[in-house]
């Protein structure tokens, strides 16, 4: 993806859901439509179950929520789902600004949620791009090493493929040194090279309208812009036992449409970069004397600066990645492809404290360059760009090693999922996250 491509799902989703978008845009939390929603009895609320955040990760949520919904109560008008997000359109934030790799789940450990989501929702991302269309291709991904350190990190990532307790589900292989001159002789790899078989690209907005054309087939409700401004749990005990209403200040200019209020029986937090904020709306907007205080939820953040490449050599035909650095945020500056085959280089990490600062950082391209050198010795330094960059939201600081995706029914309360800090691998988990809210939800 580049920064050219980031489309409007919109209009083509008018061309593969035509009845899907009349429904979304009568539907939208955007307009006068918004009063007709009422601050109804706790047992009767507006909605099933409200998602917040239309990224990739709330758009699988709320396509499995819908499904189900349909499913327990095809007839009832009253079991539904809306999707809230904050901006006119969904997918533009951090599921619009990576990598688009389908990842493998090689690095988070033996008993991590993102290695357990990273590979069911790898495999289930597979099956549903053949079914839906949506476009992909398994390149494969190289792993090289330069030095009996890095050749070390190599052995240890193979070691876990062959110890996983489903074996088949990390293909792995090590190509040797003729085989890898052969097959990518611009590829630097003095230490060896390791293979994994099951990584492969995705056109992740190509995902993101298929998902949102199934949960408005399903009878989902899409509200664009729409901002969740504040929440409060509903019931006696204020833990959400009588549902949850929500705050929405529409961010239609032409609207004379003041603060909305909606809804829910349960509420999903998929808000990404803005996750801790909705949490802190709960935690800290009311009265919770009945929990344990608690503080204010942070996140960290850092930037992925990307960096196109415009030469058509060296030529490379599978994705090429650095072996893992411990500590590092990333995984390295590596080389992916898109389906055009363009080669594009990144991304980088960057400490910010500003989530919303996405410009690209061409300071950090002598780096770039410099580690690019050590696995692609003949790139052109000159035919680097910057592009793009995306922004991780970390849930520790730099320097604190990586912590594991937050995938929860919050503790003190009900009917709240909360999801929390959902950064690599959150694409390829995405239909595995959406399998596991629903679970945690219908309590399955
Ligand atoms: C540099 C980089 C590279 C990556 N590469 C890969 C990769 O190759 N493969 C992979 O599997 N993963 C990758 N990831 C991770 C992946 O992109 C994310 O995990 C995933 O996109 C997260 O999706 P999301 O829906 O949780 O978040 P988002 O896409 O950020 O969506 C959250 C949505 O919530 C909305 N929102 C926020 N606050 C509110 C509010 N108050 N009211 C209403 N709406 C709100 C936002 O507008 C946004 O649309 C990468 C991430 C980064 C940063």
């Amino acid at each position: 993806m580049t920064s050219g491509s980031f489309k409007m799902l919109n209009s083509s989703r008018q061309r593969l859901f035509p009845a899907a978008r009349r429904a979304t845009v009568q539907t939208s939390v955007t307009s006068t439509s918004l009063r007709l929603f009422s601050v109804s009895a706790h047992r009767r609320a507006d909605f099933t179950h409200a998602v917040i955040g239309g990224g990739v990760v709330g758009l699988a949520v709320a396509r499995a929520l819908a499904e189900r919904a349909a499913s327990v109560a095809p007839s009832s008008s009253s079991s539904s789902v809306l999707l809230l997000e904050r901006h006119n359109t969904v997918g533009t934030e951090t599921s619009a600004r990576n990598s688009e790799v389908i990842h493998a789940g090689l690095y988070y450990g033996p008993d991590s949620l993102k290695t357990q989501l990273c590979i069911r929702g790898r495999q289930l991302l597979y099956g549903f791009c053949e079914e839906y269309g949506v476009a992909h291709r398994r390149t494969g991904k190289w792993i090289v090493a330069q030095t009996p350190g890095q050749r070390e990190a190599l052995e240890k990532i193979y070691a876990f493929g062959q110890n996983y307790h489903d074996r088949d589900a990390i293909p792995l292989q090590w190509v040797d040194t003729d085989e890898a001159k052969q097959r990518e002789p611009a590829v630097r790899a003095e230490a060896g090279v390791l293979e994994s078989l099951a990584t492969g690209i995705i056109d992740s907005h190509g995902l993101m309208q298929t998902l949102l054309g199934l949960f408005e087939q399903a009878g989902g409700v899409l509200a664009p812009g729409s901002p969740v401004t504040k929440i409060t749990p509903l019931g006696d005990s204020g833990t959400g036992s009588g549902g949850w209403q929500l705050c929405v200040k529409p961010t239609d200019a032409d609207a004379d449409v003041e603060e909305t209020v909606v809804t829910a029986e349960t509420i999903v937090n998929a808000a990404g970069l803005g996750a801790a904020a909705i949490h802190n709306m709960i935690t800290q907007g009311h009265d919770s004397s009945h929990l344990e205080r608690q503080e204010p939820m942070q996140l960290y953040y850092a930037k992925g600066n990307y960096f196109s490449y415009a030469h058509s050599q060296p030529r490379v035909s599978t994705l090429v990645y650095p072996a893992p650095e411990p500590g590092l945020a990333g995984l390295g500056t590596h080389l992916t492809l898109d389906l055009a085959g363009r080669i594009r280089f990144g991304p980088d990490v960057e400490w910010v404290t500003d989530p919303t600062d996405l410009a690209v950082n061409a300071d950090q391209l002598p780096q770039a360059i410099e580690a690019i050198k050590t696995y692609l010795p003949g790139v052109d330094p000159t035919a680097l760009q910057p592009d793009y960059a995306g922004m991780r939201p970390k849930l520790v600081k730099a320097g604190q090693g990586a912590a594991d995706f937050v995938v929860r029914n919050e503790p003190g309360y009900q009917g709240w999922v909360n999801l929390l800090g959902i950064e690599s691998p959150g694409l390829t988990s995405s239909l595995a996250i959406g399998e596991m809210v629903e679970k945690l939800v219908y309590e399955i």
